[in-house]
């Protein structure tokens, strides 16, 4: 009989003496015997034994008699369809024989045992078990073979991936999905340049594990929600779900790009391969997953046209707007290094003294290729990059550097409230980098927390972590205030201001834009201000372009303004002779 289908019979008695004529009358059983010396062992054993198929319990034992150690092996899953049978010199009268049956014995052999007997009902049962084993090994290999069956049904035999039918089931859903949240999916076609000289060259057996390999790569790229397939030779497909800005795609086709480009080595050979990629955003005015697949593949058809390496969106428009950021997302990272970074302030008045007291940093990007661009379309570039930290960072340093250059001006009295207001992006708070710099510069003597404000968005505010609410403490702890941005455009409410440690609101520029026209503008702007005051902020309104707009402010008791009316946004040589004409 092969090993895999050999049953075991565990003896239980507390008297070896018994074991071993139990034993010796089983020998000739094609089954393996087993003893345990008590009920506790029995337990222990029974629950690990593979391929148990009877257990020979002896009834009378010390601390867990026969009967005890039977109802608990009943109640245990594991154990509970083993058949039992009882083995006893003494309990021989009727009550223990039916307390032996209902504790969940199947049979009651009473000693002197009966050799033939003993055999007989053990033989009956070692049948059973066989018969039964046997049944259950083939169900389980049907099943297996079934889930095999259903597994290469939906996916590609050499690299495990789903395949096109898969793919398919994949679209349908992220179309319903997308339709439901009202948010985009991305299909990605993906075509290897140069494969199939990778088959002509290294052999076919090569081919295949370069597939595999970026099959593998391509993988690592990917959320749980998402989906990579391979529909062909050298074509994958990549489906990310879940994108709320076609934008910020281009970081994850680079991504891609890169995964294709890396060199794949294998024993003696190098390989170096890139891919084109053609994408589709979905929703289209192609919305059914055939056809949405075949504009992908359209796509990348033309990034072919284009040259290897390259992307190409179905339409025209995604595509020139992806590229365009492609360029802005390479030249940002040279940006610092080459010098191409500056920073501008903006005043802040006091609408009482009418006086400065301070100035916002605004930071601005020139480059040879591409002109000036806005820190609005550059820095969610950095986030979605990560360069922000560094652009971060070196905001802090050139801010904090300019402010110690005040200081040093002849007509600058140093006892007057000035502040310098920074912009930090959220993701600043993410680690405390931040703080860091802001503690050192203050450690080091170069510049009071009093004269530093960060100013936050009102999305931070919402995001509700631990590590965004400590990073907020901390800065605050140090003595730095922290305004909320573009106050009213968010979703935040002031009473969930309350709950961090905010001091000073801004009010974003489209609430006083529509000063004094706009009744309801009007009316929100004196309620944010009577709200913030109620709640002990200080209020600065920004974007006032006009007299009445300042007017306005002064009469609802902003303290503070910011604005085009009292100056752009300028460079550090014209903000220092600006501030002697009004220090002065
Ligand atoms: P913000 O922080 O709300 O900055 C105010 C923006 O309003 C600035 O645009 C400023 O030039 C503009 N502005 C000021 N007064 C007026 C006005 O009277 N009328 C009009 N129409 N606009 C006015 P800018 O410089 O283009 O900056 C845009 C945004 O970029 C900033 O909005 C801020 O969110 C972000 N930003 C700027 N510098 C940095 C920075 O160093 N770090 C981070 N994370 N973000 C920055
Ligand atoms: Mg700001
Ligand atoms: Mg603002």
């Amino acid at each position: 009989m092969s090993d895999n289908l050999r049953p075991s019979i565990l003896i239980v008695d507390d008297i070896s003496a018994n074991r071993i004529a139990l034993k010796r009358l089983l020998k000739n059983m094609d089954t393996d015997l087993i003893e345990a010396d008590s009920g506790q062992e029995a337990l222990c054993k029974a629950l690990v034994l593979k391929r148990l198929s009877l257990i020979l319990l002896d009834v009378q034992m010390p601390e867990m008699d026969g009967y005890e150690t039977a109802e608990f092996l009943r109640e245990e899953k594991l154990t509970r369809h083993i058949p039992i049978i009882f083995v006893t010199a003494v309990h021989r009268d009727k009550s223990h024989i039916l307390k032996g049956y209902t504790s969940g014995a199947i049979d009651y052999i009473t000693k002197p045992i009966e050799p033939e007997i003993l055999v007989a009902k053990v033989s009956l049962l070692l049948e059973l078990w066989r018969l039964r084993f046997g049944l259950e090994q083939e169900i389980r290999v049907r099943n297996e073979l079934e889930v095999r069956n259903r597994f290469l049904a939906e996916h590609d035999v050499l690299t495990s991936l789903p395949n096109r039918r898969h793919l398919f089931r994949k679209i349908e859903t992220a179309i319903s999905v997308a339709n439901r949240k009202n948010n985009l999916f991305a299909l990605l076609f993906i075509d290897l340049d140069g494969f199939k000289s990778v088959n002509d060259t290294f052999g076919q057996k090569c081919g295949d594990k370069v597939l595999i390999t970026i099959g593998e790569r391509f993988s690592k790229l990917i959320r749980k929600s998402d989906t990579v397939a391979r529909i062909g030779g050298d074509e994958f497909v990549i489906l990310f779900t879940d994108i709320f800005d076609a934008g910020l795609l281009t970081n994850r086709i680079d991504q891609v790009l890169i995964a294709a480009k890396k060199k794949i080595v294998m024993q003696q050979n190098i390989v170096n391969l890139s891919a084109c990629i053609g994408i589709i955003v979905y929703p289209d005015k192609n919305d059914d997953a055939e056809k949405l697949l075949y504009f992908a593949e359209v796509a990348m058809g033309k990034s072919k046209e284009a040259g290897k390496n390259t992307f190409k969106f179905f339409s025209e428009e995604m595509d020139a707007a992806a590229h365009k950021r492609a360029k802005v997302e390479r030249l940002l990272n040279y940006a610092i290094i080459n010098n191409e970074l500056s920073i501008h302030f903006q005043p802040l008045i006091d609408l009482k003294t009418s006086l400065p007291v301070g100035a916002e940093v605004l930071l601005r990007w020139t480059n040879p290729e591409l002109g000036s661009i806005s820190p609005e379309y550059f820095i969610p570039i950095a986030e979605s990059t990560g360069l922000i930290y560094e652009i971060g960072e070196w905001v802090i340093e050139q801010s904090i550097s300019r402010f110690e250059e005040i200081c040093k001006l002849s007509f600058f009295d140093q006892s007057i409230n000035f502040r310098i207001a920074i912009n930090a992006s959220a993701m600043q708070f993410r680690n405390n980098d931040l703080y860091r710099s802001l503690q050192c510069a203050i450690d080091d003597g170069r510049i009071k927390p009093q004269q530093i404000e960060i100013e936050i968005t009102e999305g931070l505010l919402l995001d509700d972590t631990d590590e965004v609410r400590k990073q907020l403490q901390s800065i605050s702890d140090l003595g730095v205030s922290l305004s909320v941005d573009d106050f009213g455009t968010g979703y935040s409410s002031l009473s969930y201001l309350k709950r961090c440690p905010i001091g000073t609101v801004k009010i974003d520029r489209s609430f006083i834009s529509g000063i004094p026209e706009t009744k309801e503008d009007k009316i929100l702007v004196r309620t944010i201000i009577a709200m913030a005051h109620g709640l002990e902020y200080e209020v600065i309104a920004e974007g006032v372009e006009t007299k009445q707009q300042l007017d306005y402010l002064k009469t609802e008791g902003c303290e503070i303004v910011q604005g085009f009316y009292i100056s752009k946004p300028i460079p550090f040589d014209q903000f220092k002779i600006w501030l002697s004409e009004h220090l002065s």
